[in-house]
């Protein structure tokens, strides 16, 4: 079975995220890849 989507983001923090969120909310075919597992304190979102 072929998987297809038609954005990628990388970067889940605050902004990434929304930008997921809106875009799915849409209906637009979502993927989105983080370094580290968000909620996590290596960005400006959450951590320090
Ligand atoms: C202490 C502090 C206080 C703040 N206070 C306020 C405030 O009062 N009001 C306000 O408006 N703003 C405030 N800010 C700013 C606000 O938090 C940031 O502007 C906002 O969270 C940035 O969101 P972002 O999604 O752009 O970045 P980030 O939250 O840093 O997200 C970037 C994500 O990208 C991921 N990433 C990075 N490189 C890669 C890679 N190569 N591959 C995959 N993933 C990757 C990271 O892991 C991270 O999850 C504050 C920031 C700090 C640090």
């Amino acid at each position: 079975m072929a998987h297809t989507t038609d954005v990628i983001v990388v970067g889940l923090g605050a902004m990434g995220s929304a930008a997921l969120y809106h875009l799915a909310q849409r209906g637009v075919r979502v993927v989105g890849f983080d370094r580290y597992a968000p909620p996590h304190n290596m960005g400006s979102t959450h951590g320090l």
